[in-house]
């Protein structure tokens, strides 16, 4: 028999569903990063399929929050000579002391100003805020760029730090959240998350007709989020 698959968003994660031929349900919870997967037999329908995952909702959350408690093995320092990605290219970090804390970055270089006495925290602080302000701009371009073309209304965007998401959108309130970490991909590939959460308010589930306006918005969304499989730090 043939087996079914497709993807539900529940309003803080993406859950994958296949129905295949098998007796029982299992739900599988995977590292690192609590991508949840969900599979039953063929002969429930998806209105069932939801029931049975909603009842299991608490359990799932409670798996996700104990996987996701483990550092990112690759969380960036920003310490001299570290190599890391902004806007799809890669940078390598320079300090420099100086009376105000500042980021910049030239040519090749990510020039981090610190002012004397500077903690680790504070560093990091700094560079998330730099990588969160430019985000927020681009993505407010884009939106405002396709707004019009896709005759949708995007009420409030935002930029936080996301762990299992690029990027999220709220259909009901028209609310649209980028991850912070998109900062270190190019701005093709920024482009295509923004559309693809916009076309959410066209379309909420990933089924064909989400893909027939993401293919036509913007051909070549797949060949732009190439690069999200490819591990950056920023
Ligand atoms: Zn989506």
């Amino acid at each position: 028999m043939k087996s079914i698959k497709y993807r539900i968003t529940t309003s803080r994660f993406p859950i994958d569903i296949e129905q295949k031929s098998m007796k029982s349900i299992r739900f599988t919870v995977y590292p690192p990063d609590g991508r949840v997967r969900v599979s039953g037999p063929t002969h429930l329908s998806r209105k069932q399929m939801m029931e049975v995952i909603q009842e299991r909702m608490d359990w799932i959350e409670n798996q996700r929050k104990r996987m996701m408690q483990y550092p990112r093995p690759s969380a960036p320092r920003y310490v001299e000579g570290e190599r890391i990605f902004y806007m799809g290219k890669p940078y390598q970090v320079r300090i420099r002391s100086g009376s105000v804390g500042g980021v910049q970055f030239e040519d090749s270089q990510c020039i981090l100003t610190l002012r004397k006495g500077t903690t680790a925290a504070q560093r990091i602080g700094l560079m998330e805020n730099h990588f969160r302000s430019e985000l927020r701009t681009l993505v407010t371009e884009f939106v405002s760029k396709w707004q019009p073309r896709m005759k949708v209304n995007v009420k409030f965007t935002g930029i936080k730090k996301m762990k299992t998401l690029w990027g999220s959108c709220n259909v009901r309130t028209g609310r649209i959240w980028i991850n912070l970490e998109l900062a270190r991909y190019s701005p093709a590939c920024i482009e295509s998350i923004v559309v693809h959460e916009m076309v959410h308010l066209k379309e909420r589930l990933h089924n064909a007709r989400f893909y027939r306006w993401m293919n036509r918005f913007l051909p070549d969304w797949k060949e732009r989020e190439k690069e999200l499989k490819e591990a950056r730090r920023c």
